[in-house]
């Protein structure tokens, strides 16, 4: 089955919206192994869009368009569908009924305009849409099927479950299943991507090199695996490849086979050990304390945070010395200890994280240029303060974020060490914690 995608919206050829629901679209196509041969972003122009389906639905199966079905007059979906296919619109009283008792149902009256989106063609099944008033279109047209799906991304989430994977199911139970591609996903954190790779050399012989795609972002490195056969095939392969990158990779992996955050590994990682941790930050200014709290559930383990921007502040939070900062200077590895200590004291949690560091632009020297960072953790053993002192490249809200990046990957990396290991995270060489300096 080959598949193209139509975006349509005069928002997407600007720069405030991006097309993501083709992203969205396009991994559902590659789960049911159907080719994507093209894709296209069109604006709210009738006449180009007719154009742009009369020639796509020549050379395809599936043809998959969003956008354009809401109430106003720039939505022009439907009448260019029609245009294209040379079919009649006509008002469907059943579907004004139901846009009308969506808008009843909300406390409000539906606009005359609404009746808009109960234009149904001639001929076309109507996908209903229980997360919003415009309703989908299934249309056959010769050997292609067409779906029209509404521009909102969490409608067209929805029309996709309800309604395109039953029918994507459908058609390709047939043919059967063996050109569909399952992912998966592995993430480390504070690692380099040269590192990552060098480390990868042995799976990329074993596997190849296109069922494995590294993909960096600052602090971060996700690990896509694709495997295609029969569902119990890919499911060993990937299984195989996670297992081998895993021994690979060592305890930089934080997570497998889900998308999860750092801050939710983190998070899973207290709530197991009922753990307790507080923060006190200067360079990342709550940062970090923002991260642990966006965790569902984050009272159970973060008791809470202190902002110490000033040195004033540092001293009468966290009681950290005037003689301290004075001679070892706010950014250092013994203010970044004390302050580790005096929030977890303070607050009583079973860890401390102290933060500070020049974000920049201004502020750097010779001997502690921009990017210059003191992150401790101190724990429930007085003498064990872990201590990190990096350098990270980048502006100000990189520095900050691999900063709260790395503070989670410590303590992630303490936590881990005090939960039984599982056999196969073995006794492997670790990765080394640095990445950016
Ligand atoms: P529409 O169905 O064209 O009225 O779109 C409604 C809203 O959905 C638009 O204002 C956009 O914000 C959003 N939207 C439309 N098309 C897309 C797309 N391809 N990707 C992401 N968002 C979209
Ligand atoms: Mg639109």
């Amino acid at each position: 089955m080959r598949a193209a995608i139509l975006a349509i919206g005069s928002e997407l050829l600007g720069t405030t919206r991006l097309d993501t629901n083709s992203l969205r679209l396009t991994a559902v196509l590659e789960r049911y192994g159907v080719e994507l041969v093209g894709k296209s972003v069109i604006g709210d122009d009738e006449a180009a869009i007719a154009a742009e389906l009369e020639r796509r639905i020549a050379t395809v199966d599936l043809m998959l368009v969003t956008g354009g079905l809401g109430p106003t007059a720039d939505d022009v979906t439907r009448s260019a569908t029609a245009t294209a296919l040379g079919r009649e619109i006509t008002v469907d009283e059943e579907v004004v009924a139901a846009i009308r008792q969506r808008f009843a149902s909300l406390g409000r009256r539906m606009a005359e305009v609404n009746r808009r989106q109960a234009e149904v063609i001639a001929g076309a099944e109507i996908l209903t849409n229980t997360h919003g008033t415009a309703p989908g279109m299934r249309l056959e047209e010769g050997t292609a099927t067409i779906f029209l799906f509404p521009g909102v991304p969490h409608e067209l989430e929805h029309l996709i479950s309800v309604h395109l994977e039953p029918w994507l199911e459908a058609q390709t139970a047939a043919s059967g299943t063996a050109e569909r591609v399952e992912r998966s996903l592995l993430k480390l954190a504070c690692v380099s991507e040269s590192d990552v790779e060098q480390r990868l050399a042995p799976a990329y012989e074993r596997f190849g090199r296109d069922p494995i795609a590294v993909l960096a972002s600052p602090g971060e490195i996700q690990i896509h695996l694709a495997a295609r056969g029969s569902p119990a095939e890919r499911r060993a392969k990937l299984e195989a490849m996670r297992r081998h990158i895993r021994e690979l990779a060592g305890e930089a992996v934080f997570v497998e086979d889900r998308d999860d955050t750092l801050e939710a590994v983190v998070a899973t990682l207290l709530d197991r050990d009922g753990a307790t941790v507080s923060t006190a930050e200067s360079c990342t200014g709550g940062l970090l304390a923002e991260r642990l709290t966006r965790v569902p559930g984050s009272s159970g383990y973060f008791h809470g945070g202190v902002v110490a921007y000033s040195n004033e502040f540092k001293t009468r939070l966290l009681g950290i010395s005037e003689e301290l900062i004075a001679t070892a200077g706010a950014v250092s590895e013994p203010v970044a200890r004390a302050m580790a200590q005096g929030v977890r004291t303070r607050y009583g949690t079973d860890f401390g994280i102290g933060i500070t560091g020049i974000a920049g632009p201004g502020g750097g020297t010779d001997a502690k240029p921009v990017g210059t960072v003191h992150i401790a953790v101190a724990g429930p053993d007085d003498d064990a303060i872990e201590h990190r002192r990096r350098r990270f490249p980048g502006d100000r809200q990189r520095v900050r974020w691999q900063t709260s990046q790395l503070a989670l990957e410590m303590l992630r990396r303490i936590l881990r060490a005090r939960v039984p290991r599982s056999p196969e995270a073995g006794e492997k060489p670790t990765m080394a914690q640095t990445g950016a300096t």
